[in-house]
């Protein structure tokens, strides 16, 4: 059964989702922010399913907008949560997330409450710190943790319909994302380690049959863009600071 990405928007003007992946099962991707335990089980039931169907929810990575609500959805739909245990200091109360800006818009959002959005915290069941393969819990999908954003975060990708959920690795529109020209690829508003981002950017748009790239800010972007992106980035990068995106990539593909 192929599997289908249904995004919930979690705002208006396509700023925050999580996504639902829809095959035999049901494998929840991110668990929103302030009520969005609620508005994915609508989701849910306006794609025919139930919380009983849900066998996986899996945080992408440790930042408010994607992990506050948690708690209430596991409540919810009483399936184990998922995440790699490299973030688990960032969800069992010990520490914040690191959140540090990639430039003017991601400062302005520190401003906000959002980024510093409080929540219950808790206890992974399941870490996925390598390459993992979602058939188990009845949805066609492998998951690959590719850092950069955050230490442990995750992508998603759907070989039958060529999809890749990169989440926060890349975001499109203006802002922090969403609002106009969702389709324009630009930073999220904070990365800890951007060469890894590009070079994981630059490993995700290899994967074969590549079609669509869905981000929980704005988007969903074409690969083509990303790459054209991901090359202007590479220019500018080098001339300034020697940390070229595409020099991990080449080395990694020679090597
Ligand atoms: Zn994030």
């Amino acid at each position: 059964m192929q599997t289908t990405v249904v995004p919930v928007h979690h705002t208006p003007l396509n700023v925050v989702k999580s996504f639902l992946l829809i095959g035999e099962r049901v494998v929840i991707v991110d668990a929103g922010m302030r009520g969005g335990a609620v508005r994915i089980v609508n989701a849910l039931q306006r794609s025919g399913r139930s919380p009983a169907d849900v066998s996986l929810i899996v945080i992408s990575h440790s930042h408010p907008d994607h992990a506050a609500e948690t708690v209430p959805l596991k409540r919810l739909v009483r399936a184990p949560v998922a995440m790699n245990f490299a973030e688990l200091k960032y969800v069992d109360g010990s520490e914040r997330c690191p959140s540090t800006p990639t430039g003017l818009a991601g400062r302005l959002f520190l401003k906000t409450p959002l980024p510093h959005l409080q929540f219950e915290s808790f206890r992974p069941d399941l870490n996925i710190d390598r390459e993992f393969d979602l058939k188990l819990y009845g949805v066609e999908a492998t998951i690959f943790p590719v850092g950069g954003h955050t230490p442990g975060s995750l992508a998603f990708y759907v070989p039958s319909t060529g999809e890749l959920l990169a989440i926060d690795l890349i975001a499109g529109g203006i802002g922090i994302g969403g609002m106009l020209f969702n389709g324009r690829p630009i930073f999220p508003p904070f990365h800890e380690d951007k060469a890894q981002v590009f070079r994981s950017l630059g490993q995700l748009l290899k994967l074969p049959g590549l079609r669509k790239i869905h981000v929980c800010h704005g988007g969903p972007l074409r690969p083509e863009a990303v790459s054209r992106w991901l090359a202007k980035m590479d220019r500018s990068k080098a001339g300034r600071s020697g940390v070229a995106p595409g020099a991990g990539r080449e080395r990694r593909t020679m090597a």
